[in-house]
């Protein structure tokens, strides 16, 4: 059984989730329920990336303690997760993860015994306001963005890691596709970047500077890890490295990190040659999406219009935003979050039309034929049921290539298809004449409805599993989709997706 490894990004925890991880854990999702309905073996890592300054310096803000306060909001992500069917395999906290904290030394250690990590004098901009160092393009005209005032040039002793040394194995890397970027066009993103010239990274700060907080650096107790060789050793920890050596062996190396374009560089530059240096093998790709605005405006505290996804998922429930999710906002580019816009798009799409068809047929079949119909030949549903196979491939095709908006769009034309094929044929109306042939029409409406209940078990599960029942299966790979359904049982059709007001 071929393995998959996913993991999503791991987010800070200095506030609670906001949609714009929603969007991501359900892209990853997505992917990783795919592989399974392809017979891959499946792991998915999440989790949060606690040990980081900004997150000392939040808990400060509201008065508790940083173990408590990463604690909750660790939690919130948590149950966004779940909330929304983040189908993960575990979930790191890298505050209090034991085998994290072995998973960081030993990265360390072994890019130090490659003479890849050395000390020296680290000056940045630094806001003593927001006690961080921000890069030149953080400022807003040269001051600080949540100050605005302007930051001093500071001097301390860190770490740095020689990136500059990787500069020509990175390219190699990058340009000969031995790691895949997805979508192509951040690829190039990534080779001018790497042609523009790599410099060192400073790897780690002053225990001062850092409050304390976060894991210490191997052999010197004055200084702290700064993010990366911390964060992102999470997807290690998540596949058992020094904890689960086989689980390790057979999922490592990812085959996908899902991640946002604010981190494309950490992760398709600094990652891999962290990892090279080490001499842990490469991630097989890296998916990268676009933000999500909120009502065609940057979410932000100060504009009020942070969308609060565990009040969506309240509100509407996990398949509709999945849904809006992956449809609404193309998969590579910015999208919007509008809750008009979501409304509509339930009333429309998922209730209008593909819980219209699936309603009517279940129903027609319900009151007309007791919930039964025996197996048959298709007649002249033939043709219908050739032009839904045909969107189901199409749909699979769209998803192994990661155009999860194109593919969802894909299994909505199957339920127009269907609506289209109910009425021309009219049922109530040839049921009365001609029984028989109410039936052929039927048995061909339900079969669609058994190929949506396939096709959307990536974007909604739950729907999917309610569909799918009435024909005694469970979801299973996009070709079984093909198989006539030879079962029916259909006593009283739930209503797959009620109308929002
Ligand atoms: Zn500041």
């Amino acid at each position: 059984m071929p393995k998959f490894y996913i993991t999503t990004a791991i987010p800070y925890v200095n506030a609670k989730p906001h949609i714009g991880f929603a969007m991501e854990a359900v892209q990853t999702d997505v992917i990783a329920r795919y592989r399974k309905m392809r017979g891959d073996s499946v792991w998915l890592t999440t989790g949060t990336d606690e040990n980081s300054l900004k997150n000392v310096l939040a808990a400060e803000k509201v008065g508790k303690r940083t173990p408590e306060f990463c604690a909750e909001n660790s939690s919130a992500f948590r149950d966004l997760c779940d909330g929304i069917g983040l189908s993960y395999d575990s979930f790191v906290r890298t505050s209090v993860d034991p085998n994290h904290r072995n998973v960081a030394d030993f990265l360390w250690n072994a890019c130090n015994a490659r003479g890849d990590i050395y000390k020296k004098k680290y000056s940045g901009l630094y806001c003593v306001g927001c006690e961080l160092f921000y890069t030149e393009n953080e400022l807003v005209g040269g001051l600080c963005p949540e100050h605005g005032t302007k930051p001093e040039l500071v001097e301390e002793e860190n770490y740095f890691f020689r990136l500059s040394r990787y500069q020509d194995a990175l390219l190699k890397i990058i340009e000969g596709g031995e790691v895949t970027i997805y979508p192509d066009f951040k690829k190039s993103e990534v080779v001018n970047f790497i042609k523009s010239g790599l410099e060192d990274f400073s790897v780690s700060r002053s225990i001062k500077r850092s409050h304390g907080w976060g894991l210490a650096v191997p052999g010197d107790a004055s200084q702290i890890i700064y993010v990366w060789f911390d964060a992102l050793g999470t997807y290690l920890t998540g596949a058992g490295m020094l904890s689960d050596e086989s689980r390790f062996k057979k999922f490592w190396p990812a085959d996908m990190h899902v991640i946002g374009k604010g981190i494309l560089r950490f992760h398709a530059v600094y990652w891999l040659a962290m990892l090279r240096s080490a001499g842990i093998a490469l991630p097989k790709s890296i998916f990268i999406h676009g933000y999500v605005t909120v009502d065609g405006q940057k979410m932000s505290k100060s504009i009020g219009n942070v969308v609060d996804p565990a009040q969506m998922l309240q509100r509407y429930g996990a398949d509709p935003i999945r849904y809006y999710l992956m449809k609404e906002i193309s998969t590579f580019q910015d999208g919007d979050f509008s809750e008009s816009k979501l409304k509509e798009v339930i009333n429309n799409e998922l209730v209008g039309n593909m819980g219209n068809f699936v309603n009517r047929t279940l129903m027609f079949i319900s009151s007309k034929f007791d919930g039964k119909l025996e197996e048959r030949e298709l007649g002249e549903g033939a043709l219908l049921m050739k032009e839904v196979y045909g969107l189901v491939d199409s749909a699979a095709r769209l998803l192994e290539q990661g155009q999860l908006n194109f593919a969802i769009l894909t299994i909505l034309e199957i339920s127009s298809l269907g609506n289209k094929y109910f009425q021309e044929n009219e049922p109530w109306k040839l049921v009365k004449e001609d029984p028989d042939a109410a039936r052929e029409v039927l048995f061909a409406c339900a079969n669609v409805c058994r190929v949506i209940g396939i096709a959307i078990y990536p974007y909604m599960p739950s729907a999917s599993k309610t569909l799918l029942s009435y024909f005694n299966e469970e979801p299973s790979g996009f070709n079984d989709a093909k198989i006539l359904a030879k079962s029916f049982k259909i006593d009283e059709p739930k209503i797959l997706f009620s109308k929002v007001e």
